[in-house]
C-alpha cells in the first residue's frame, strides 16, 4: 500500500498514484481526512479528497485505503474506499471501531503510539464483535525517548500479533521513522519479520508535500525499494503479489489460520505456495515461491543472523505492498 500522507491536489495525488501503480504497489493509500496536531495544519481535503481517490483509483486500477476519523463520515469514506483506516489516534475510539465494524469494507487499525499490543487486539475486537472479520493490524510505531527517529517501529509486534492473532499485520515504516532514509531498511525488516504487507508513504515531490513530507518516498526510491523487496522476498519464502492474485489465491486456499473468510482481504496474506499459476503478476516477481529452510546457495549468508531461517519465522506467505 502506498500514496501520499494526504491528497493534496489531483495533479499530485495521480502523479503518486501512476508512480506507486508502475512499481507494483497493491493498493494506493493517501488522506482525504487527516489528523493533525494542530488545527491549524493542513486538515485534509474531505469529501473532494475522497473523490480524488476514487478517480486515482479508477485511472490506475489500484483500490483505495483512507482514514476515516468520525463516525459520521463513515458512509461516505466506505463509498468510495476499497478499505477504511482507523489511525494511531482513533485506535480506542470505541464508536468508531463500532461504526467501521458495522461496514462490510475491511478496516486497517493502526497501533496506538503509546498502546499495547494487547490494547490493538482488543480495538481490533470491538470491530470483529459488531461482525466485520476484515481487520488488518498496523503496526507504526509507538512513543519512544530518542528523537532520532519520529517514533520506535516495534518489529517485535510482528511475530508477536501474528501469535496472537489471525489477522494480517501489516507495518508502516514510514510514521515509524518519521525519515525517508531510514524506510528502505525498515521495510525490508519488516517483511523479513513476517510482515504481511507495507504501508509507504510515497509523494510526486516531497518537498512540496503538505504534510509528513520529510518521511516520503520518492517515486524513483519507491520504485528502487519495490525490485528490492522482489528481490529478498524469495529469501525468506515469500512472495510479492497482486491484489487480484491475492483474490484468486484467497479463493482457492484458507488463510493461515482459516480464521477469516476467502476473499476477504485486498491484500495478499496467503501461504507462497497457494498462488494459482498464471497469476502472478508480470514481469518482476521472483522466481519459484520456496518454503522456508530450502533457500538457494549462498542466500543464507544474507540473512541477518546468518542462521536458516525456522519455519515458525519464516512461514511461507505472501507479502502485498
Ligand atoms: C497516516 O497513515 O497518514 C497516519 C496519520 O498514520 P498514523 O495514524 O499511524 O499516525
Ligand atoms: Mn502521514
Amino acid at each position: 500500500m502506498a500514496g501520499p500522507c494526504a491528497v493534496e491536489s489531483r495533479e499530485l495525488l495521480f502523479a503518486a498514484a501512476d508512480a506507486v501503480a508502475g512499481a507494483g504497489a497493491g493498493l494506493l493509500r493517501g488522506g482525504a481526512f487527516k489528523p493533525r496536531t494542530s488545527p491549524k495544519s493542513f486538515q485534509g481535503l474531505g469529501s473532494e479528497g475522497l473523490s480524488l481517490l476514487a478517480q486515482a483509483s479508477q485511472r490506475t486500477g489500484l483500490p483505495v485505503v483512507t482514514e476515516v476519523m468520525d463516525t459520521r463520515d463513515v458512509p461516505l469514506v466506505a463509498e468510495h474506499a476499497a478499505v477504511l483506516q482507523v489511525g494511531s489516534r482513533n485506535m480506542q475510539n470505541f464508536p468508531l471501531l463500532r461504526e467501521v465494524g458495522r461496514q462490510s469494507k475491511p478496516v486497517l487499525l493502526k497501533r496506538g503510539a503509546a498502546a499495547t499490543i494487547e490494547e490493538l487486539l482488543l480495538a481490533a475486537e470491538y470491530i470483529l464483535q459488531e461482525g466485520n472479520p476484515n481487520v488488518i493490524l498496523c503496526e507504526r510505531g509507538v512513543r519512544g525517548f530518542d528523537p532520532s527517529t519520529r517514533y520506535v517501529l516495534d518489529l517485535a509486534a510482528i511475530p508477536v500479533l501474528r501469535e496472537r492473532s489471525p489477522l494480517p499485520v501489516i507495518v508502516d515504516p514510514s510514521h515509524g521513522t518519521g525519515h525517508a532514509r531510514y524506510v528502505p531498511s525498515m521495510a525490508r525488516a519488516a517483511m523479513v519479520a513476517g510482515a504481511d504487507g507495507l504501508l509507504i508513504e510515497v509523494h510526486a515531490n516531497p518537498a512540496l508535500a503538505k504534510c509528513d513530507g520529510h518521511q516520503a518516498l520518492t517515486p524513483e526510491i519507491f520504485a528502487k525499494l519495490m525490485v528490492n523487496l522482489h528481490e529478498l522476498a524469495p529469501l525468506c519464502g515469500r512472495v510479492i503479489c497482486s491484489v487480484a492474485a491475492a483474490d484468486s489465491a484467497r479463493a482457492t486456499r484458507s488463510p493461515r489460520t482459516n480464521g477469516n473468510p476467502a476473499g476477504s482481504f485486498p491484500a495478499g496474506i496467503l501461504p507462497a505456495g497457494s498462488l494459482p499459476a498464471g497469476n502472478l503478476p508480470a514481469g518482476n516477481l521472483p522466481a519459484g515461491n520456496l518454503p522456508a529452510g530450502n533457500l538457494p546457495a549462498g542466500s543464507q549468508d544474507r540473512l541477518d543472523a546468518g542462521q536458516a531461517p525456522r519455519p515458525n519465522s519464516f512461514d511461507d506467505e505472501v507479502i502485498a505492498p
